[in-house]
C-alpha cells in the first residue's frame, strides 16, 4: 500500500455531459481492481450547498446517501462501480466552502486577516478533499463543469496547488475531452480539445493524460495531433469512443490501458485486471430473457431524473439473465382517457417513481388500480407506495376521496400525512426524512421472502407518511405493512398477498443498488415480470 494518499483529478473540456463521471468512476475502478482502497470526490461548482433543492428536470437525479446527504448524482455511479458507501462530505459545492469559509470569517478565526480566495477559499477546498482522502490508498477527484467556467477556478488553483504539495509523483490530472467530427469532412476535429487544454494550462495544470470522447476509436491523425499541441506523450492519449453501456467504459479505458499508465506515474503496482467485471458486462451485454416494464412519472422527458431507478432494474434485470425495455407512460393520460390505461396490457410489470406534488397524481392512483386489479407486477417507489396505498384506501376500504395531504390538504380521509410534533425527525434539518433508516420485515411476508431477513436498512427521501390512524383498517382489507420501522409508527412497505408481486417501499431500494450486488426487490420484481410474461402467454 503506498505510503501516502495518492490523488487523480479529472477535469473536463469542450462541453458538458462528456461522460466524465463514468470516465472517473472507470479510473476508480480499475484502480480498486489492482487491490486498493480506493475512494471518489466530486467538486460541483455551483452556489448551492447540496444537491437537495435542486429540480431534477434540469440537474438530472438527487442522489441520496446513507448519511442523508442530498448530493450529485455522480456520486450514485461512484458507488455503483466501485461498491462502496460515500458520505455528504464527498460531495463538495461552491456553496459548502464559501459557507464554511464566511462561518468561520464570523467566529473570528481569520481575525486581524483580509479574507481571499487564494489562500483562504483554496486552502478550504484542499482542506475538505484531503479530509476525505485520509487513510485512503487513492483518492479521485472529478470536477465538475468544464475547464474555463469562471466558478470552476478555485478549485483548479487549489488542485494545483495540491500538486506542489504533495508532489508530483502524487498526484495526476487527467484531462476528458470531446473529439466530435464534423459531417462534411467526416475527419475528427481536435481543435476543441487543444484549446481547452491551453485553458486548463492557464491555470498551471498540465495534464498527464486526455481522454478524447468520439462516436469512434480516435483515429492515429487525431491522436499523434492532441500530443503535439497538448504536450501529452501520444500514450496518453487515450480513446475512449461511445460504449454499448456504461458498465463498458472502464474495460474500454483499460484496454487503452490507461489504469496501468496512471499506476506507473504514481508508483503504483498493477494488479490483476477486471476479470470479473468483464463478465458481468458480458452477461449485461448477452441477456436470455427479456422484459418490458412501464415507468409512469412526472420527469418523463429526462431520463436523467430517474437514473437510479434505471440503473436498478438494469442489476435486477442482470440477477434474472434480462433486458429490460422500458415504457415511459405519461399518467396525465389517463385522467384524460381512461380507456388509455390499457397500454398496462402491453407491459409485464410496471413501477410507480417517487415524485413531488399533484401533477399526474390521479392518473397514478389509476395505474396503480389497474396493476392491482389486473394482477400486473407492481414495484411503488415510495411515492408510488403512496398512491398504492390511496388507491387501496379508496378503492376496496371504501374510503371516498382519501389522498395525501401533500396534495389535498382537507381531505376527509388523510391516509398520508405529515407525522404529528411528538414524531417528527429533528436532527436532519429540514422536514425531509433523509438517508439510512431500519425497516423490520413481517415474517412469512413477501418483504421477507425478498429480503431474507427481518430487519434492513434503506434510504429514505420523503416527508409525508402513512397516517397511523389509518392502518388498522386497511390491513383488515388486505393491504398489509409488511415493513415498518422498529420503534416508531413509520410504514416502510406495503404489499397485498392476494396478488403475484404487489409491493410498495417508503424508502428507495435504488440508492443502494449496484451491479455486483443489486437489490434484492428490484431482482424480486423482475423474476415476477418474467414469471407474468410467460403465464400471459399461456392463457
Ligand atoms: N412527495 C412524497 C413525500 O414527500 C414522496 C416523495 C418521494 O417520492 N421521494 O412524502
Amino acid at each position: 500500500m503506498p505510503s501516502k494518499t495518492k490523488y487523480i483529478a479529472t477535469t473536463g473540456g469542450v462541453i458538458s455531459g462528456l461522460g466524465k463521471g463514468l470516465v472517473s468512476s472507470s479510473i476508480g475502478k480499475i484502480l480498486q481492481s489492482y487491490g486498493y482502497d480506493v475512494t471518489m470526490v466530486k467538486i460541483d461548482p455551483y452556489i448551492n450547498v447540496d444537491a437537495g433543492t435542486m429540480n431534477p428536470f434540469e440537474h438530472g437525479e438527487v442522489f441520496v446517501l446513507e448519511d442523508g446527504g442530498e448530493v450529485d448524482m455522480d456520486l450514485g455511479n461512484y458507488e455503483r462501480f466501485l461498491n462502496i458507501d460515500l458520505t455528504k462530505d464527498h460531495n463538495i459545492t461552491t456553496g459548502k466552502v464559501y459557507k464554511a469559509v464566511i462561518d468561520k470569517e464570523r467566529e473570528g478565526d481569520y481575525l486581524g486577516k483580509t479574507v481571499q480566495i487564494i489562500p483562504h477559499v483554496t486552502d478550504e477546498i484542499k482542506h475538505e478533499i484531503r479530509k476525505v482522502a485520509r487513510g485512503h490508498d487513492i483518492c479521485v477527484i472529478e470536477v465538475g463543469g468544464t475547464v474555463g467556467d469562471i466558478e470552476s477556478m478555485p478549485f483548479l488553483e487549489a488542485l494545483r496547488q495540491m500538486r506542489m504539495e504533495e508532489g508530483p509523483e502524487n498526484v495526476v490530472f487527467v484531462h476528458v475531452t470531446l473529439v466530435p467530427v464534423l459531417d462534411v469532412v467526416g475527419e475528427q476535429k481536435t481543435k476543441p480539445t487543444q484549446h481547452s487544454v491551453q485553458r486548463l494550462l492557464e491555470s498551471g495544470i498540465q495534464p498527464d493524460f486526455v481522454v478524447a470522447r468520439s462516436k469512434k476509436p480516435l483515429e492515429e491523425k487525431a491522436r499523434r495531433k492532441i500530443s503535439n499541441f497538448c504536450n501529452v506523450p501520444e500514450e496518453n492519449v487515450i480513446s475512449d469512443p461511445d460504449a454499448r453501456i456504461s458498465y463498458e467504459v472502464p474495460l474500454i479505458l483499460e484496454k487503452e490501458g490507461l489504469g496501468k499508465k496512471i499506476a506507473k506515474k504514481l508508483n503504483l503496482k498493477v494488479g490483476t485486471d477486471l476479470r470479473k467485471w468483464r463478465y458481468m458486462v458480458n452477461r449485461m451485454l448477452n441477456p436470455k430473457n427479456n422484459v418490458r416494464i412501464a415507468m409512469a412519472g412526472k420527469y418523463t422527458a429526462l431520463g436523467d431524473s430517474y437514473v437510479s431507478i434505471l440503473e436498478a432494474v438494469k442489476h435486477g434485470a442482470l440477477a434474472n439473465n434480462a433486458k429490460v425495455e422500458i415504457s415511459w407512460i405519461e399518467t396525465e393520460d389517463f385522467e384524460k382517457d381512461k380507456s388509455k390505461l390499457e397500454v398496462l396490457d402491453t407491459v409485464d410489470g410496471l413501477i410507480v417513481p417517487g415524485g413531488f406534488g399533484p401533477r399526474g397524481v390521479e392518473g397514478k392512483i389509476l395505474a396503480v388500480g389497474y396493476a392491482r386489479t389486473h394482477k400486473i407486477p407492481y414495484l411503488g417507489l415510495c411515492y408510488g407506495m403512496q398512491m398504492a396505498t390511496i388507491e387501496f384506501a379508496r378503492n376496496v376500504c371504501g374510503m371516498k376521496g382519501a389522498h395525501t395531504t401533500e396534495c389535498a390538504p382537507r381531505t376527509k380521509h388523510p391516509v398520508l400525512h405529515i407525522l404529528p410534533e411528538k414524531y417528527q425527525i429533528k436532527q436532519m434539518g429540514g422536514t425531509l426524512r433523509l438517508g439510512s433508516w431500519p425497516c423490520k420485515i413481517k415474517k412469512g411476508t413477501l418483504a421477507e421472502k425478498i429480503y431474507k431477513s427481518n430487519l434492513i436498512h434503506e434510504r429514505h427521501r420523503h416527508r409525508y407518511e402513512v397516517n397511523p390512524d389509518y392502518i388498522e383498517k386497511i390491513e383488515s382489507k388486505g393491504l398489509v405493512f409488511s415493513g415498518k420501522h422498529p420503534e416508531r409508527p413509520l410504514m416502510e412497505i406495503a404489499e397485498l398477498s392476494n396478488h403475484p408481486f404487489f409491493i410498495g417501499t417508503q424508502y428507495h431500494p435504488e440508492f443502494k443498488s449496484r451491479p455486483e450486488k443489486p437489490s434484492p426487490i428490484y431482482a424480486e420484481f423482475i423474476k415476477a415480470c418474467i414469471n407474468y410474461k410467460k403465464t400471459k402467454r399461456k392463457s
